[in-house]
């Protein structure tokens, strides 16, 4: 059975007094859900230290939203796997669309983040999706086969997770249609070595869909962006039946 793995993307969002007021309600509503649901929290670098002392043993992860694909060196304003590794990151979200939009990353970059993120021990959320256009132009699979195969290249697939995001559906309240999600996410998974990487839905999640979402047979979990800043939405979310 392949694991379900429900995240939460803070984005630039929450100080760390905001993250631990947070992190008081989240827990507070959060029911017992079967063992094979991961919860991770991938938080600004700021936050990751206060959080981490707060859910250490607990069943929620924390996880970056980005790292350096070296462990240390001249390289102003970047975070290394190790610097992570050192306050129990355990995961770290790679290639986001608002990271190749605004911070000029590439399937390259993406690339070498990825394998120094498996090197040190954390597991990479590589996200991929399509812009509206390349959508409308009947693009989307080529676009998504090309960031899989540059993306993967020479990357462990036994500790890997994958984030299906389709750009036009991110913070805009416009999901896309369960179904179809479900047969990307399943084109995604034909064009992988290992079958059980887990690939999940992202943009727009919300708990009025999240049970939609979550009934498809391709998708294994949620990358959520807006929702998961609301302990008791991500909480509904993770809950979901
Ligand atoms: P959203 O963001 O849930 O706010 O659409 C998703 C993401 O960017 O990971």
């Amino acid at each position: 059975m392949r694991k379900i793995v429900i995240a939460g993307n803070w984005k630039m969002y929450k100080t760390q007094a905001e993250a631990l007021e947070f992190l008081k309600g989240f827990l507070d509503h959060l029911s017992e859900t079967p063992d094979n649901r991961e919860v991770i929290l991938c938080v600004p670098f700021t936050a990751l230290s206060t959080l981490s002392k707060n859910l250490h043993g607990g069943r929620v992860m924390i996880g970056a939203q980005n790292v350096h694909w070296e462990t240390e060196g001249a390289y102003t304003g970047e975070v290394s796997p190790l610097m992570l590794k050192e306050l129990g990151v355990r995961y770290v979200v790679i290639g986001h669309s608002e990271r190749r939009q605004y911070f000029g990353e590439t399937d390259e970059t993406a690339n070498l983040r990825l394998k120094t993120a498996q090197q040190y021990g954390l597991t990479p959320i590589l996200c991929v999706g399509e812009s509206k256009q390349q959508r409308d132009a009947g693009e989307t699979d080529a676009h998504i086969a090309q960031q899989i195969d540059k993306g993967l290249a020479d990357v462990d697939q036994n500790n890997l997770i994958i984030a299906y995001e389709p750009i036009w559906a991110i913070g805009t309240g416009d999901t896309c249609d369960a179904t179809d999600a479900n047969q990307v996410i399943g084109r995604i998974r034909s064009q992988l070595k290992n079958p059980d990487v887990p690939i999940q839905y992202g943009g727009s999640v919300k708990p009025n869909n999240i049970d939609e979402i979550m009934a498809q047979s391709e998708i294994d979990g949620v990358l959520v962006g807006g929702a998961s800043l609301d302990p008791e939405g991500f909480a509904r979310i993770v809950n979901y039946q």
